[in-house]
């Protein structure tokens, strides 16, 4: 998926923020559906039924390219907000070395 085209759907004001992190991922039962950011990227990036086989190749190369795509949203993210993630993980080492 293009980045621009997620934060598009991102920014949509019909979803629900955060809805999926209250369910129990059972879409085909949801009434939500029309209200789920999650529903619809999963529409869009894994129409092909191949991507959607956990024993097809196509199915990890998509999971792939989003888990890459949401990495790299988040260091942009960070980045507009001024966050060193590379501090934050030295950080978080030495602490738990102190521990
Ligand atoms: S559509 Fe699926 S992911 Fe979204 S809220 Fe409903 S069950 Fe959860």
């Amino acid at each position: 998926m293009k980045r621009d085209r997620l934060k598009e759907l991102a920014s949509d004001e019909r979803f629900i923020s955060g809805i999926y992190n209250y369910c129990d991922r059972w879409c085909e039962r949801c009434p939500q559906t029309s209200r789920c950011l999650n529903f619809a990227l999963s529409e869009e990036e894994f129409a092909d039924p191949g991507t959607r086989d956990i024993k097809n190749e196509a199915f990890w190369r998509k999971l792939s390219e989003v888990l890459s795509d949401t990495l790299q949203l988040l260091k942009e993210a960070a980045k507009e907000h001024g966050i060193d993630l590379e501090a934050l993980e030295i950080d978080q080492s030495q602490e738990e070395e102190k521990q």
